[in-house]
């Protein structure tokens, strides 16, 4: 399966990229609660952030849980088949989407999905968040990001900050 090791090492990036993002979420939202209280002018903006990260965290979460079942499915080498008709998925449509487990027909529709379908999130990741000019942390993200791109990956992302 040699055909999908790209898409194989785009996986991992990403989830590296995510397990990063979420370990920062959850400590800045600590810090944020507990300040809501004392910025009223500020109210409906922490909101909408809050909301925003919330969203975001939820997506976080089932984007690894697709990653997990994408690499498992090249592992076992039943990657890139269309989990409803079995047809082959196009690699043009694995490469926007790796964690793609139908055609383009049979993919379900992002309806609960609060920040963007799933497709772009992935093409945009680190290049043009939705949220980037609410929420600098996503910069943030990216920097640190790059900075593990450039160590490889013997340092683990505490040694970066
Ligand atoms: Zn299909």
């Amino acid at each position: 399966m040699a055909k999908y090791d790209q898409l194989k090492n785009t996986l991992n990036k990403r989830l590296g990229e995510l397990e990063k993002s979420m370990e920062s979420d959850e400590e800045f939202e600590t810090t944020e609660l507990s300040n809501i209280d004392n910025h009223p002018a500020d109210n409906a903006t922490d909101l909408t952030d809050k909301h925003t990260r919330l969203a975001l965290r939820k997506h976080y979460k089932e984007e690894l849980e697709d990653i997990h079942i994408a690499l498992k499915a090249i592992d076992g080498g039943t990657y890139g088949v269309c989990s409803e008709c079995s047809a082959e998925i196009p690699y043009e449509r694995l490469e926007a989407v790796p964690t793609a487990t139908t055609c383009v027909e049979h993919a379900p529709q992002a309806v609960d999905e609060s920040i963007r379908p799933v497709e772009e999130s992935l093409l945009n990741a680190t290049t043009d968040q939705p949220v980037d000019n609410e929420d600098s942390r996503i910069r943030d993200y990216e920097n640190s990001f790059d900075d593990l791109e450039e160590v490889g990956s013997s340092d683990t992302p505490s040694d970066k900050q």
